[in-house]
C-alpha cells in the first residue's frame, strides 16, 4: 500500500515537472536567451531522476518510511516547479512586453502612433541599402501644415493636438499599407514615395494635396488646413538618409518661399537638369504632339455658391517625374511664337470639354488665360468664333483672362482686340490685378467684366493695413465700373470670410480647391451636380 502510493506521489511530482519543462521550453522558443535555454538541461535531469526513483521503487518488494518521505519530497519538488515556473513565465512577459513598449516609443510618435523621425531615418536607411541590390528609385515627401502656429494660438494646444491626430489618420487614410508614414517633427509628416519612376510623382502630390484640403472642426468652427510639400529622390539628391530627409525640407522651404504648394529639390529638378535654351527645344518636342495637361482650379462664387467655375491652368509634364510651371515655360512659348498654337490648344480642349460635360447636363463656368502675344493677335478672334460654333458652346460660358501688365503694354491694340472678341459674347478680366499700373480712364474704357485681384496683396491682407486699403478701394474701384470682383491666393477661411465681407464677389484659392486634373473635376462636378439636383427636387 505505501509502496503505491509512494509511486503515485512521484509520478505526479514526475508529471507536474513535465508540465514545468514544456512551459520552460516554450518559453525558450518566445525569448531565446541562454539563461532561459539553461533551465531545459536543468528539468531534463530532474525528470531523470524521477523516472530513475520511480524504477527503483517499482523494484523493491516494499520501502521503507523514508522512501515514502522521499517520495513526498519529489511530489513537492515537482509542484514547487511548475509554481516557479508560472512566476517566471508571468515575469518574463511582463518584461518583454516593457521592453517592446519602451522600443516602441523609441521609434513612435505618442500623439499619431506614427513612427517618428529615427525609425524614419532608419527606414530610409534600409532602403538605400536595398537599391545596391534592387537598383529600386525612391523618393521622400515632407508634408508641412501651412500656419499650424495660428491653431495653436487661437484654440489652444489640445485642440493643436487634436487637429494634428485627424490630420495624421486622414493621411493614414489616404497613403497605401506599404507606403512608410512618419510624423518627422511638430506638424510636419513624411513619406517614402515608393516607385518614382513609375509614379507621376506631380499627380500623386497634387492628388495628396486635394485630398488633405478637408475642413476640419475645431470648437465648432470649420477649419481648412493647406499644406506644403517639398519631395526629394533617392540617388539623385543625396547619398545618406539624413541628407535625402533634409533636402525634402529644404524643398518644402522653398515651395514656401516661391508660394507653389509643392515643389521637388532643387539640385535635380528641371531647372537646374535643363536651362532655358534646352527647355526651348524641348518644347518644340512637346509641341509636336501638344504633350500638356489641363488642370482646373475652382473659384467660389460668394452670392451664386450653385454655380461653378473653374480657371484652366496648362502644365507640361516631362515624364520623368517633373512638371514644368506655365511660369517657367509660357515666357519662353512667348519668345518663340509657339504661344499661339499653346493658346489655340487650349482653348479648343477647353470648349470640347465644356461640350462632353454638357452632354451630361452639366455648365460650368470656365476662365482661360490669353499671353500678351494673344491680344495682338487678330486671328484670334475668328478661330474662336469657329470653335464656338463647331462645338455649339454658349459663349457666356467662357471668360478669357488678360493680365494687366499685357494690356498695358499697348493699351489701344488690346482694347481693338479685345472689342472684337466681347462681341463673340464672351466674358473678360483682369488678371493679376494691381500690378501693372492702369490709370483709371484706360480701365474704363476696356470691354471688361471682371478684376482678379493679385495674390501678392490678397495673401497678407489680414496683416497688412496697405493691402487691405488697396483690396478695399479696387472692390470699390471695380463695383463702380460695373465689374466683378475675384480675390486670388486665398489660403485660409478667416481670409476668405474676410474678403466676403468687404464685398468680393469670387474666392479662388488652395482653401476653396487646388487646381485639379480632370478626373477630379469630374468628380468635383458630379458631386456639384448631385447636390444641386437635391436641392431642386426639394423646393
Ligand atoms: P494665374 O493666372 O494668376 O493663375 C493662378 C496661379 O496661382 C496658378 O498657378 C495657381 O495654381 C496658383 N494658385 C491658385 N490658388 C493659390 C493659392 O491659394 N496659393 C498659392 N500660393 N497659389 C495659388 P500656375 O498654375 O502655376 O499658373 C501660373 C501662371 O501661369 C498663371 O497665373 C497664368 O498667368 C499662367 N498660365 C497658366 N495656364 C496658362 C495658360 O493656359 N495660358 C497662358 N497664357 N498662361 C497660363
Ligand atoms: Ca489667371
Ligand atoms: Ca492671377
Amino acid at each position: 500500500m505505501l509502496k503505491s502510493i509512494s509511486i503515485i506521489l512521484v509520478l505526479l511530482g514526475m508529471l507536474a515537472l513535465i508540465s514545468a519543462l514544456r512551459s520552460s521550453i516554450s518559453l525558450y522558443h518566445k525569448d531565446r536567451r541562454p539563461s532561459t535555454f539553461s533551465f531545459i538541461p536543468v528539468m531534463l535531469g530532474f525528470v531523470l531522476g524521477y523516472v530513475v526513483f520511480t524504477g527503483y521503487m517499482a523494484m523493491m518488494d516494499k520501502i521503507s518510511v523514508i522512501e515514502f518521505v522521499v517520495s513526498m519530497v519529489f511530489f513537492g519538488g515537482g509542484i514547487f516547479c511548475v509554481m516557479i515556473f508560472g512566476v517566471v513565465s508571468q515575469s518574463m512577459e511582463r518584461i518583454a512586453f516593457a521592453e517592446f513598449q519602451q522600443r516602441h516609443n523609441e521609434s513612435h510618435d505618442s500623439l499619431t502612433g506614427l513612427p517618428n523621425r529615427r525609425f524614419l531615418l532608419q527606414t530610409i536607411n534600409q532602403h538605400i541599402h536595398d537599391f545596391e541590390t534592387t537598383q529600386q528609385r525612391f523618393g521622400v515627401a515632407t508634408v508641412d501644415i501651412n500656419n499650424f502656429n495660428h491653431i495653436n494660438e487661437v484654440f489652444g494646444h489640445q485642440a493643436g493636438d487634436s487637429v494634428l491626430y485627424q490630420y495624421s489618420e486622414r493621411l493614414r487614410e489616404f497613403v497605401e499599407q506599404d507606403i512608410f508614414l512618419a510624423r518627422t517633427s511638430g506638424n510636419r509628416f513624411t513619406f517614402i514615395i515608393n516607385s518614382p519612376e513609375t509614379t507621376n510623382v506631380a499627380h500623386y502630390i497634387e492628388t495628396i494635396q486635394s485630398y488633405l484640403d478637408h475642413p476640419q472642426t475645431i470648437n465648432d468652427h470649420d477649419v481648412n488646413l493647406t499644406n506644403t510639400i517639398g519631395v526629394s529622390l533617392y540617388p539623385e539628391h543625396g547619398s545618406c538618409s539624413e541628407d535625402i530627409l533634409k533636402r525634402s525640407e529644404i524643398a518644402m522651404y522653398s515651395a514656401k518661399r516661391i508660394q507653389v504648394p509643392y515643389a521637388v529639390y532643387e539640385a535635380a529638378s528641371y531647372r537646374q537638369l535643363y536651362d532655358k535654351v534646352e527647355l526651348a527645344q524641348m518644347l518644340q518636342v512637346a509641341m509636336v504632339n501638344m504633350d500638356f495637361d489641363l488642370y482646373f482650379q475652382p473659384v467660389l462664387n460668394v452670392n451664386a455658391s450653385r454655380k461653378t467655375t473653374f480657371e484652366v491652368l496648362i502644365r507640361w509634364p516631362l515624364g520623368n517625374g517633373y512638371t514644368v510651371s506655365p511660369d517657367e515655360f509660357i515666357p519662353i512659348a512667348e519668345q518663340t511664337n509657339a504661344i499661339h498654337q499653346i493658346t489655340r490648344w487650349v482653348l479648343q480642349k477647353t470648349v470640347a470639354q465644356l461640350a462632353e460635360w454638357a452632354d451630361k447636363g452639366m455648365a460650368p463656368h470656365v476662365q482661360v488665360n490669353l499671353s500678351v502675344r494673344d491680344i495682338e493677335d487678330n486671328s484670334l478672334e475668328p478661330f474662336l468664333r469657329k470653335l464656338l460654333r463647331d462645338y455649339a458652346i454658349q459663349p457666356s460660358q467662357l471668360t478669357l483672362e488678360i493680365t494687366e501688365t499685357s494690356m498695358m503694354q499697348n493699351p489701344k491694340k488690346a482694347q481693338a482686340v479685345l472689342e472684337k472678341i466681347k462681341t463673340l459674347g464672351v466674358s473678360l478680366s483682369i488678371d493679376d490685378f494691381g500690378t501693372g499700373f492702369s490709370s483709371l480712364s484706360i480701365l474704363s474704357n476696356m470691354p471688361i467684366d471682371e478684376i482678379k485681384i493679385d495674390r501678392s496683396f490678397v495673401t497678407d491682407l489680414l496683416y497688412s493695413s496697405n493691402h487691405e486699403a488697396i483690396v478695399r478701394s479696387t472692390i470699390y474701384l471695380a463695383h463702380s465700373l460695373d465689374c466683378s470682383v475675384v480675390a486670388e491666393g486665398v489660403e485660409t477661411e478667416a481670409l476668405g470670410q474676410y474678403l466676403m465681407s468687404i464685398g468680393c464677389d469670387k474666392i479662388q484659392g488652395f482653401w476653396y480647391g487646388r487646381p485639379m486634373n480632370l478626373s477630379q473635376v469630374d468628380s468635383w462636378l458630379n458631386d456639384v451636380h448631385v447636390i444641386n439636383n437635391r436641392v431642386a427636387s426639394q423646393n
